[in-house]
């Protein structure tokens, strides 16, 4: 079964309307990775270089967390986010930065 979008009646796998959509949803659920020296990175960050394993690294789970802190965080850093990992090896990890890399991505 396939769904056509409102917009522009093509079978939102096809349409841009769609992929937007995906890639927004894709976004809400994503895994934020804290480092230990509290940089926010999404899962899979291939420029992982800070640390060899994630023994001291913690997670932000929960829908919207990567977006959220996108948001409130400025692309310079220096703030301390409302957001504490709650999961991963370190819990209770604050975020001072959010990785310019994967912000963009
Ligand atoms: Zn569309
Ligand atoms: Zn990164």
């Amino acid at each position: 079964m396939t769904t056509r979008c409102e917009l522009c009646d093509l079978e939102l796998e096809q349409c841009i309307h769609g992929l937007a959509e995906a890639k927004r949803k894709a976004k809400l659920k994503v895994l934020v990775q804290v480092s230990p020296n509290n940089v926010a990175h999404l899962e899979g960050c291939a420029h992982k270089g800070e640390d060899e394993d994630f023994a001291k690294w913690g997670e932000i789970t929960g829908e919207g967390a990567w977006i959220h802190l996108c948001q409130t965080m400025p692309l310079n850093g220096g703030v301390t986010s409302d957001l504490i990992t709650n999961s991963g090896a370190v819990i209770g990890l604050q975020v001072f930065h959010v990785c310019k890399d994967c912000r963009d991505s």
